[in-house]
């Protein structure tokens, strides 16, 4: 990668392993102003965001530490995290 391309890529850091990557890289989670948790899969949709690798060791320790619903300061329900699932499987 040049150094022009890494300046303007955002870094983001992983709830679960803590490593920064570019952000689009990441599966992005996001508590939307209306307080509503959801899979941002455009990575457009406002709110606050908690950043994932796409990688199931991420996801375990994220759930484990609670990093998603700390990060994002609500609870994640269910259906997110089967979402989650769903996105790494595929
Ligand atoms: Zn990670």
């Amino acid at each position: 990668m040049t150094e022009r391309a890494a300046r303007k890529v955002p870094i983001r850091t992983c709830v679960g392993c803590e490593q920064e990557r570019p952000r689009s890289e990441f599966l992005r989670v996001v508590r939307t102003p209306e307080g509503q948790v959801v899979v941002d899969r455009s990575g457009r949709t406002p709110g606050r965001g908690a950043y994932l690798c796409p990688s199931r060791s991420c996801f375990a320790q994220a759930v484990k530490k609670k990093r998603l619903a700390r990060t994002l300061r609500a609870p994640v329900p269910d259906e997110v995290m089967r979402q989650v699932e769903e996105w790494l499987d595929g």
